[in-house]
Order: C-alpha cells, then sequence, then structure tokens
C-alpha cells in the first residue's frame, strides 16, 4: 500500500484545506480550488490511500493528523513474512560438512536448513559452523552435518503469517542471520521458507521506494 509518498502541489493544497476546515466534502474542496470534483479524484484517492486523509460518506474529508514517521511505522508493522521470504536450502542430516560447504556455494547462501528422512527440520547450519568444523579438519567428506550442527529444539523458526518486524526482532535478539519459515506438522516441522537480513533489507527499500 502507498503510504508515505511524496505529495506534489495539489495534493498539500488539499491537505491544507482539509486541516484546516474538515471535515468537507470533495465538492466544496473542489470549489475552493477552482477544480472540478473529478479532476480532484484521483488525487483525494492517494491521499486518502496514504494513511493523510480519511472519508466518511456524508461527511466527507478529515485530516487524519499522522505524520509521516507514523504513517511509516503503521506500513512497517503490516509486513509479514510471506511477502518477503525466499526459497529454503536444505540439507540431509546425513551428509557430509564437505558437501554442505559445497551446497552452501551453489546455492548462494549463508544459512542451510537440515531436515531428516521425512523432511522435517532437525537442525541449522550457519557459515560459521562449517568454517569451525574445517579447522584443522582432514576429513570433512566424512564428518555428518548432525554433528556440528545448532540442533532442535533450540531453533527459532517463524511461520508465513509472522510480521517482518517481529522477524528483525528475533535476529537481533538471538544475533542470528536467517530464520526457518516453518508449517507445524503433528510430526514436526515442515520447513517452507527462509527469511534472511537480505529479506528485511528489501523490505525496507521497497517501504522506501514507495515515497
Ligand atoms: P554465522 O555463524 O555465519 O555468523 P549466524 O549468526 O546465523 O551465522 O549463526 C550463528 C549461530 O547461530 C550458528 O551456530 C548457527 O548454527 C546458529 N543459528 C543460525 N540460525 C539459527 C536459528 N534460526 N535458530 C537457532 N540457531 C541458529
Amino acid at each position: 500500500m502507498v503510504r508515505t509518498i511524496e505529495l506534489n502541489k495539489r495534493q498539500e493544497l488539499i491537505l491544507d484545506i482539509v486541516k484546516e476546515n474538515g471535515p468537507i466534502t470533495g465538492e466544496h474542496i473542489a470549489e475552493r480550488l477552482n477544480l472540478t470534483r473529478a479532476t480532484l479524484r484521483p488525487d483525494l484517492a492517494i491521499l486518502t490511500m496514504a494513511g493523510y486523509l480519511d472519508a466518511r460518506p456524508r461527511v466527507g474529508y478529515f485530516y487524519t493528523g499522522k505524520t509521516g514517521a507514523q504513517l511509516l511505522t503503521e506500513s512497517l508493522q503490516k509486513l509479514l513474512v510471506k511477502d518477503y521470504q525466499s526459497i529454503p536450502v536444505v540439507v540431509n542430516e546425513n551428509v557430509s560438512v564437505y558437501d554442505a560447504i559445497v551446497t552452501m556455494f551453489l546455492e548462494d547462501v549463508g544459512t542451510l536448513f537440515v531436515v531428516d528422512q521425512s523432511s522435517l527440520l532437525v537442525g541449522v547450519l550457519s557459515r560459521k559452523d562449517l568454517l569451525r568444523a574445517s579447522i584443522g579438519n582432514q576429513e570433512l567428506t566424512a564428518l555428518p552435518v548432525n554433528i556440528i550442527m545448532t540442533r532442535m529444539p533450540n531453533i527459532t523458526t517463524c511461520k508465513k503469517d509472522d510480521l517482518l518486524i517481529e522477524i528483525a526482532n528475533l535476529l537481533i535478539e538471538k544475533q542470528i542471520d536467517a530464520l526457518p519459515v516453518v508449517k507445524e506438522t503433528d510430526k514436526g516441522f515442515e520447513v517452507t521458507g527462509r527469511i534472511t537480513k537480505t529479506n528485511l533489507t528489501r523490505a525496507f527499500l521497497a517501504l522506501a521506494e514507495q515515497r
């Protein structure tokens, strides 16, 4: 939704009129600007959508009194995981650390999710987990990832309908880079997505671009 758009001259004028005279009908705003109601319609739609104005049937437009920062916060608090998540990259718990490293490079991700034979989440592998296992270890092809991964129940997960702002909080609080997006079943968690600092940065940019 458009929220923090930059207003044009006419929209600023409309805002001023409504601030001083609201509630005021579209027709009366048009009269004051010597324009037709039809000419004003797109501007009024934008101002309403952006949250600056509210409209009540038969009463007219009134100013919501919300600042740009308030509107930005409101739109931030509406962003959902499902609209910004990426495809998860998973490896089986029996693959070697060597293969996990190769997968991380091939798939170009910083976090791998580890699943069991039933495709249920059992662990997480970060870059540093794999680096740590590699230091001084010659047998990376013989070392299964389930020895070195962070394992359940110590994995922070999220759901697709969670708020993105909650994910931002979790990543900072837990000092991690990514969360698996999961679907809970009777047997455990199925991994359906991946949400990372990159996804959050993208959401941040998307908000800025709405200006
Ligand atoms: P890196 O180790 O590359 O800096 P992270 O900060 O994501 O990456 O990982 C730090 C540690 O936290 C690692 O040991 C990793 O296994 C673990 N970890 C990463 N993501 C999660 C998660 N969602 N839940 C629990 N632990 C995690």
